[in-house]
């Protein structure tokens, strides 16, 4: 950053330099001949008026030059005022020929020529115009102008530029030192903290210093390094829930098995209650499984959407008559809300799992009353689908997290052996998959509505 800035400053330097000290005598004369030209065209202005001898007088004092007027046959018509007259006639009377010539000579309606003088090093600027507008009347005007040496004005601009160039370096460089501070050690810090996130030290706050769009980057890698902690916890509680989870049906087989080999064998009813029990914790284990499955499947997308239109009360019907039986030995009452033809554009099976997700959870968490409702409502190019219970609902604090992996809402653990904590993290992911909207509405004690929206 230092040597950018360094390099700036000496570019700027050597562009003034170069300006200053080169092109100073050539921007001066230029100046010069524009500035005689303004006021001969002031003197055309002027002339005929009645204070045109006093108004000149003037005009020579403050730009100081001389101002003389001819007719053509060189008759004087003015002459500088007194003081100035035989300084005048003594300085430049050979300018005035070589002028007049060059005007005479020319096309142009004027002539400017700058005159050498080796003597007194300084030159002299002759111009000369034609004043008046018919060609009787004519006269000819001519303004002399002194042009001083630059050389010394340039030798004080090098002194001058010299001290510019060291202060501007110093500058340069306590500008970069600062502002390299300000970016780099932020940059610096979020380096080192971002080391220790990679050793595995999550929930860092990064500080990002006062750049915006550092303060952006260190509040996104805060975020990153809190998600991550988060990530990690849930991986350490999946490995507890997963071991915990298999460890007790697979204790359980062990354990009935060895006892029917060792005890029950050869009792038909005690062994067949074993075996239920085996057969049972197989399921469960099964269950988890195949869920584990499910969701690794729909996370990794190995599985593409296959979308094709299809009734979505045929779906909801066929999940339903699976769970006819069950609901009805345990006394669990099933109504379901649906138009005869609402067809959604989607992937069945995947549907299919989301629904049956949802309508297993109603059931698993529903109240004393156990109610739940299927309802299916088509508005405006979209179908809605809910699945209403009247159970202990979720807690608003936990509402957020019951769409992740293994997460358990605290109000149903004591009933929650029936669960994986999957179930809800599978519907989510198939329906971020189908873009399609999704949500709950649960007041705790009262119940919940889970719902989504497909395209119809
Ligand atoms: P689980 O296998 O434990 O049911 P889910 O992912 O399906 O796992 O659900 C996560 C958690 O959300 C559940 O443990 C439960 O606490 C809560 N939950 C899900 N559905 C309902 C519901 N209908 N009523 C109350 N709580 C629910």
């Amino acid at each position: 950053m230092w040597a950018y800035f360094a390099v700036f400053a000496l570019v700027l330097m050597a562009i003034l330099w170069f300006l200053q000290i080169f092109f100073l005598n050539t921007y001066y004369q230029d100046m010069k001949i524009r500035e005689t030209a303004k006021v001969a065209e002031a003197i055309e202005k002027l002339y005929g008026s009645d204070d045109f001898r006093a108004k000149i007088d003037e005009l020579s004092i403050t730009n100081d030059i001389y101002i003389y007027i001819e007719t053509f046959g060189g008759g004087i018509v003015f002459l500088p005022s007194s003081e100035d007259r035989y300084y005048f006639s003594y300085a430049y009377l050979s300018e005035l020929k070589m002028v007049r010539t060059a005007l005479l000579a020319g096309e142009e309606t004027q002539a400017s020529i700058i005159i050498p003088e080796a003597r007194t090093d300084t030159n002299t600027l002759a111009y000369a115009t034609y004043l008046g507008d018919t060609p009787e009347n004519r006269l000819i005007l001519y303004i002399f102008s002194p042009l001083y040496p630059v050389s010394s004005t340039v030798s004080i601009l090098r002194t001058q530029l010299a001290y510019i160039t060291v202060i501007s370096l110093l500058l340069a460089f306590a500008l970069s030192y600062y502002l390299s501070r300000r970016v780099t050690r932020p940059i610096s810090e979020i380096t080192s903290s971002a080391r220790s996130l990679a050793e595995g030290k999550y929930g860092i706050t990064f500080k990002g210093g006062q750049y915006t769009e550092i303060i952006e980057l260190a509040d996104t890698l805060t975020y990153a390094s809190s998600r991550l902690e988060k990530t990690s916890t849930m991986q350490k509680d999946l490995m507890a829930n997963v071991s915990h989870d298999l460890l007790t049906p697979l204790t359980m087989v062990k354990s009935y098995a060895e006892m029917i080999r060792d005890i029950s064998g050869e009792d038909a009813e005690k062994r067949n209650a074993h075996l239920n029990v085996i057969i049972e914790e197989a399921d469960r284990l099964n269950l988890l499984v195949s869920d584990m499955l499910a969701l690794s499947r729909v996370q990794s997308g190995s599985i593409p959407l296959v979308k094709s239109p299809f009734s979505i009360r045929d779906v909801v019907e066929s999940i339903l008559q699976s769970y006819a039986i069950y609901c009805d030995n345990e006394g669990y009452t099933v109504t379901l809300l649906c138009d005869n033809d609402v067809t959604v554009v989607a992937d069945e099976a995947k549907i299919k799992q989301v629904i049956s997700n949802l309508f297993n959870n109603a059931v698993k968490y529903c109240g004393q009353d156990k109610q739940v409702i299927v309802s299916v409502k088509k508005s405006a190019g979209k179908v809605r689908c809910e699945i209403t219970d009247h159970g202990s609902g979720i807690p608003q604090s936990e509402i957020g997290q019951i769409w992740e992996r293994y997460y358990q809402a605290s109000t149903n653990h004591v009933r929650g052996a029936a669960g994986t904590g999957i179930g809800l993290a599978i519907v989510k992911e198939i329906l971020s998959l189908h873009n399609a909207e999704f949500g709950v509405a649960s007041e705790p004690g009262q119940g919940s509505t889970f719902w989504f929206e497909l395209t119809a």
